[in-house]
């Protein structure tokens, strides 16, 4: 047979979902629609109806993750707002592409491609792509045995039927993935057919009935069109695809509602896919309300608590329901107010739990029932399972931190995105799959498997308390998550990220994304025994810091203006993180070297090999306070001395910092170390002057006094 044979080259790229909500789920190499779309554009015409098989394989150099900002324009108050998401983003990415068509199909593709219509994007990328090949080659089926593996080099797709007739073995069992493919028909609204295929990484050893190029390049050709298998399987069961952090979460609810019903909920999950029976589906409704109410203990101190707060105007379906899960979906069926079957629980209060509880599940599954009634009149199919109809328009009421009303804000989707009934009750579970602590929501994604990303998240929620207290519930799992790295391939590494949601008002919310980046793994490795033990009740915070990629010279800033300006911080208030920085500097009886701590942990994430400067600028402020406590009128000076520079760092005032020092070093009748005017240039200010001021702050204590407060973690990975 023969195939058309194209190479492309793009210097960026992000793959996503066509009409994907951006971000949420992203791939190693493009979809086939992406590379459809490509060849379509290159002839200059619609998609008409055709199908030709294509297969992808490609390679990249390096990914990132960056923040994309995505709009959210309110149209009412006239507003932009944004929301910045975390993305992986490749680098320098080839891509070798062979596509087996009709030979009047594969003419036209073959001199569109030469010579394109219009210039070609890759979604995503800032820049053209580059047609490297564009060339006929003679392709030939072929059984390897065992003896004559081949290597790919390239990363590939691998069609789900493909897979079934060849053995692989090396990196990994590789990720499924669902893509979208060829629209089903040239009707609108244009709906994409699916296809499952699994990504392998190069260096994977394969053998079996390969299809070969010319050039011994393997070619995994997906069918020219996709079977409608689930179709007819999802008799028996709902399946739910989680592909994306937003239904992983739900997954996760539910099989969290489900254990707690005594279920084994290892018989539900397949790799990404949760698909539970449909007489079990039925019952979910009211297993998920006993979830809610599950500890009576709980349940009845907090009706306690709401009734000596509101006395007859106590609500126990607001108390133990609309609390719960207000913040992801403001304004449902569960949570407006509006509803009769909420508003006539009102004042509904009695010694007999039982008889509150009986009347708050019946209201919540009447809320269900009007989940269920409501409902458009749609022919798309759902776009989180590809595979029912969709009944009703993604809103905020489906997701409140991540979409908006649609008749006041339209937001960064800029198509209505159609969901099914199924999928939209199953989001009403994200509730009960984040972890809520402190008025926020955390939860942690492990992208190609829904098991795990269970088990990861069931230590957040579990985690006996004492350990909690010692290194706080992130870092447990990111412990873990390290733990991993033997395992799992590296894009799926890449990927394993934690969502935080903060709500910042009743319809707002910040979502930030962490992901353990090979720096910060490194930085972890080598550090994180040496954090500060005298600093322990900040840690969550120090992580906080860490994971949203905000500069730890900002933390130690916060800590040191604290325990400097103890007097100006005694009222401070609040709960805020940058308040319980200043607090615990403030808490401080003195500084240490133990503090260099957080210049060393930027340093290994900044990749900065002048870390030996650290040391030196430490030991010279340490040097230059003995010669100022020599005598009284320079001991006077050490601290107005300590506040300038402060300022100086503060603005980041390498001027103003040298002015100081030189000063400095002159009432003490020296010379300013030549080390100074040597190392400190813009690149490594921050790193000289906080250490250079944390010695200059520091106390020498006796060896006993300082295992005492400040001694290194033992228990650390
Ligand atoms: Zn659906």
């Amino acid at each position: 047979m023969e195939c058309l044979r194209v190479k492309l080259y793009t210097p960026t790229g992000i793959f996503k979902n066509p009409l994907s909500i951006k971000g949420i789920e992203v791939y190693p190499l493009p979809p086939y629609s992406t590379i459809i779309g490509l060849i379509y554009r290159a002839m200059g015409r619609k998609w008409n109806g055709e199908y030709f098989q294509i297969s992808i394989q490609g390679d990249y150099q390096a990914i990132y993750r960056d923040y994309v900002w995505f709009k959210k324009h309110n149209f009412k108050d006239k507003e932009l707002g944004r929301l910045p998401l975390q993305v992986p983003i490749l680098y320098n990415l080839w891509l070798l592409i062979h596509i087996k068509a009709s030979e009047e199909i594969l003419n036209e593709i073959e001199s569109g491609l030469k010579e394109p219509k219009e210039l070609l994007f890759l979604s995503g990328g800032e820049y053209p792509v580059k047609v490297e090949e564009v060339k006929r080659v003679k392709c030939f089926e072929k059984r390897l045995s065992e003896e004559e593996t081949i290597t790919l080099n390239f990363n590939a797709y691998i069609p789900k039927e493909f897979k079934e007739k060849i053995s692989l073995s090396g990196t990994g069992k590789g990720i499924l993935f669902s893509f979208s493919y060829f629209y089903k028909d040239s009707q609108k609204p244009k709906t994409y057919s699916w296809i499952d295929a699994y990504y392998f990484q190069k260096g994977t050893e394969i053998y079996g009935s390969l299809i070969l190029d010319e050039d011994n390049n393997p070619v995994f050709l997906a069918e020219p069109t996709t079977k409608e298998l689930k179709k007819s399987e999802g008799e028996e069961y709902v399946r739910f695809y989680a592909g994306n952090w937003l239904i992983a979460s739900a997954c996760v609810g539910v099989l969290k509602v489900l254990e707690n019903a005594g279920e084994d909920i290892k018989k539900y999950v397949e790799e990404r896919t949760l698909k539970i029976p449909k007489s079990l589906w039925e019952k979910l409704p009211e297993l998920y309300v006993d979830y809610l109410l599950k500890d009576k203990e709980s349940v009845k101190r907090s009706l306690e608590d709401s009734y000596r707060q509101r006395g007859n105007d106590i609500n126990p379906y607001n108390t133990l329901i609309y609390s719960r899960l207000r913040d992801f979906h403001s304004n449902s069926p569960f949570t407006n107010q509006s509803h009769e079957y909420i508003k006539r629980l009102k004042g509904v209060y009695s010694e007999n739990l039982e008889e509150v509880l009986e009347k708050v599940k019946e209201s919540f599954l009447e809320a269900y029932r009007k989940l269920l009634a409501t409902t458009k009149d749609l022919s798309s199919t759902c776009f989180f399972c590809h595979e029912r109809q969709a009944k009703n328009y993604v809103d905020a009421t489906t997701f409140t931190p991540l979409f908006a009303s649609l008749e006041t804000v339209r937001n960064f989707i800029w198509d209505p995105i159609p969901i099914c009934k199924e999928c939209e009750f199953l989001l009403y579970f994200a509730s009960a799959g984040f972890y809520r602590s402190a008025g926020k929501y955390l939860f942690v994604y492990v992208p190609d498997d829904l098991l795990e990303t269970y088990r990861l998240n069931l230590i957040l929620s579990t985690e006996k308390e004492i350990e909690q207290e010692k290194l706080g519930k992130v870092w447990s799992v990111v412990k873990y998550v390290l733990d991993l790295e033997k395992q799992k391939s590296s894009w799926v590494l890449q990927n394993i990220y934690f969502v935080e949601i903060e709500m910042v008002g009743d319809a707002t919310a910040n979502i930030y994304s962490f992901h353990i980046s090979p720096n910060l793994a490194k930085a972890i490795r080598e550090l994180i025994d040496h954090y500060p033990k005298n600093l322990q009740d900040i840690f969550s915070e120090f992580l906080f810091y860490v994971y949203t990629g905000r500069s730890l010279y900002e933390f130690l800033f916060l800590l040191l203006s604290g325990f400097i300006r103890k007097d100006s911080y005694k009222n401070l208030q609040g709960g805020t993180i940058e308040s319980k920085i200043v607090q615990a500097g403030r808490n401080m009886k003195y500084i240490s070297q133990n503090l260099l701590f957080f210049i060393n942990f930027q340093e290994v994430l900044n990749m900065n090999a002048q870390k030996d400067y650290i040391n030196w600028a430490f030991w010279a402020g340490r040097e230059l306070k003995k010669l100022y406590k020599e005598n009284e009128s320079t001991q006077k000076k050490l601290e107005p001395l300590t506040y300038r520079l402060l300022e100086a760092i503060r603005r980041k005032d390498k001027e103003y910092f040298i002015h100081n020092l030189i000063r400095a070093y002159l009432e003490v009748e020296k010379e300013i170390p030549y080390f100074f005017k040597e190392a400190l240039d813009d690149k490594n200010f921050s790193m000289i002057a906080y250490a250079f001021l944390i010695g200059l702050n520091s106390e020498e204590k006796s060896k006993e006094e300082q295992a005492n407060d400040e001694g290194e973690n033992s228990e650390s990975a």
